[in-house]
Parts: C-alpha cells; structure tokens; sequence
C-alpha cells in the first residue's frame, strides 16, 4: 500500500552524517563512477592576524587584538562575497574561539553552502601542547563550531601545519575525537613544519595506534623535490604560474589516484591596510610579501580553475567508500 511506503520510516542516518551542505552536485554525480575524486579545493584558515607564528612571541594590547579581530571579521565577508559571485564553496578552517567571540561569522559561513572545519581553539602549535591539552583543543573546537554553525565539523587543520612525526599521536587524538579527516601534513622540508618523504596525494596516515584520512596540502615536484605551491608566501611570493603548474600536473595524474589540489590562503593575506605587527626583518618580509596583489590572483584562481571546486568533505565523502585502496604512510619510524 501507498501509505506503507509513506509511512516507512527513513533510514537512520548517524550524527555524523554529510549534511546536505557536503554533498555537492559534483559528488552525487560522481559516485557512480569508479575513478578517483578530481577536484581543487580552497581553504582558508581563518584566525586573527595577532595569532600567526610569527608573532608568538609578540604581546599585543588589547586594542591591536580588536583591530585585528574587526579585520578578520570584514576581510572573511570579503571573501565570502567573492566566492558567491563565482558560485564556489570553499573549506574554512576556524579557531574556535572565534566561534565564540563571533558566532555570527560562523553562521554566515555556514549558511553560504561552505564547510567548517577546525583550525584548533587557541591556534597553538602542537610542538607546544601535550597530548592532553591538545584533546581539549580538538574537542572544544568541534564542539562550539558544531554547536554555533549547526554543521558537523569533519575536517581539521593544525597551526602552522605542525602535525609532523614528533607530534605523530595528534592522528591518534583526532580519530578518537571523532575527525574524520585532517589537513596537516605537508610534505615539504620547511625550518618550522613537514614531513618530506609524505605522500603528496590523499592517505591514511598512521599515528601511533590509530590513523586518519589525509589530504595534503599541494606541493608541486619539481628537480627532485616538493615545493609547497598550496598557499601562504608561495602564493604571494612567486608567480602564480608556480601554482598553476602544481594543480594542472596533480590533476593530470592518472585516474586511479584521488587528484586533489589543496590549497590554504587566510583571510590576513588579502587585507592591505592592517597594521603591520612588529616582527624582525625576514619574518616581516615573509608575512607580508605580495599581499597587494592577492586577492586579484585569487580571483584569477578561481576564474581559471572554477569547474572544478569542491569542499574538503565533498572529497572525503568520495574517499571514505576507497579507503582499502589508499596508500598508507606511517608518522613514527
Ligand atoms: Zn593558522
């Protein structure tokens, strides 16, 4: 009977189910095929200017901590303009305290169709935490991110990328946490962070007992080496054919392997006008290189690569059902 079929109740689902917000039309598309994701993901790692590593050792007054925050606030609506106009969603990685302190941000985010994910709570190094303190900075995160977006938060993404093999048991803690992917590990050589003999496509990456799904930050092999051409003073620093040339060769690989361009800007890098923190001489250099023209070479970015947007957990949901057929990359020795 018709009512039987109406009545049926619909398939549990658990809590940490895609909402529909993950579920792109790329990806229902896509999920009858049996290749491998192809897609370009932009992320942005959104913090205050104050909180870079950079400046840690910097205490700023609470007013310059203001400035900073009300920057954060109007560069993220910016871009949120942005992405709306070319009709891309985007990754966005939060602290969570910001969660806290501008709820409504969060909800704007959300509510344009983009991902949350976490960027940690107090945007601390791992280097710098114990196992402990660093449970409290995934949960709590999680917890207030979920609660003020109203999204599950899948995806994680470490200050200053400092998931490495010193701090391998973050992959234990964030599985057990209930993550489902992270974001983390770069395979580079860098003074601060990498891991340089990671792989460069999406992986399970092994902690200590337990392991995770990882996407890569892109890096472009280049004369024997990975160059990180995802973000930060790649991007601002070096043509953006460098770029360019990373995601065309990451897409080009054969169809079996997941082809996933991930790339990482913070909304600090397209805001001109900040007050620029007092940092020594190449550290200031660094931070601040290029910005003038970032955001017209994120506009070009997105123009060029357009098709082929998705948001980190579009992804994942595509990865999860080849999980067995992944390599696999131990952190510990
Ligand atoms: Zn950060």
């Amino acid at each position: 009977m018709d009512t039987d079929v109406l009545q049926s109740p619909r398939p549990m689902t658990d809590s940490s189910a895609p909402s529909e917000a993950h579920q792109s039309e790329a990806h229902q598309s896509e999920a009858h095929q049996s290749k491998s994701p192809l897609a370009t993901v932009l992320s942005f790692d959104v913090e205050e200017h104050h909180r870079i590593e950079a400046a840690a050792k910097l205490t700023p007054s609470a007013d310059s901590r203001a400035e900073y925050a009300r920057r954060m606030e109007a560069t993220t609506y910016d871009l949120l303009e942005l992405l709306a106009a070319y009709s891309v969603r985007a990754t966005f990685y939060l602290v969570g305290e910001i969660a806290e302190s501008h709820p409504r941000l969060v909800q704007d985010i959300a509510a344009a169709g983009h991902e949350i994910g976490s960027h940690s709570h107090t945007h601390t190094n791992i280097h710098q935490l114990d196992p402990d303190r660093f449970r409290m900075e995934i949960r709590e995160s999680k917890d207030v991110l979920e609660q003020v977006s109203g999204q599950p938060v899948w995806g994680f993404r470490a200050p200053t990328f400092s998931v490495t093999r010193r701090t391998a048991w973050a992959i234990d803690l964030l599985a057990e946490e209930g993550y489902r992917y992270d974001s983390s590990i770069f395979p580079v050589r860098h003074d601060r962070y990498g891991v340089p003999d990671a792989p460069r496509t999406p992986y399970i990456a092994h902690g200590i007992a337990r392991s995770m799904l990882e996407l890569p930050p892109l890096t472009w092999r280049r004369l024997g080496q990975n160059l990180p051409v995802a973000g930060g003073g790649y991007f601002r620093l070096f043509p953006l054919a460098m770029m360019r040339a990373g995601i065309r060769t990451m897409h080009a690989k054969p169809d079996s392997t997941p082809r996933i361009a991930m790339l990482y800007f913070h909304p600090w890098e397209f805001d001109i006008d900040q007050p620029r923190l007092p940092l020594g001489r190449l550290s200031r250099w660094r931070t601040y290189v290029g910005i003038a023209r970032s955001r017209a070479r994120l506009e070009r970015l997105i123009q060029e690569h357009r098709s082929t947007f998705q948001t980190a957990a579009d992804v994942v949901t595509q990865l999860e059902p080849m999980r067995e057929q992944l390599p696999r990359f131990g952190l510990t020795p």
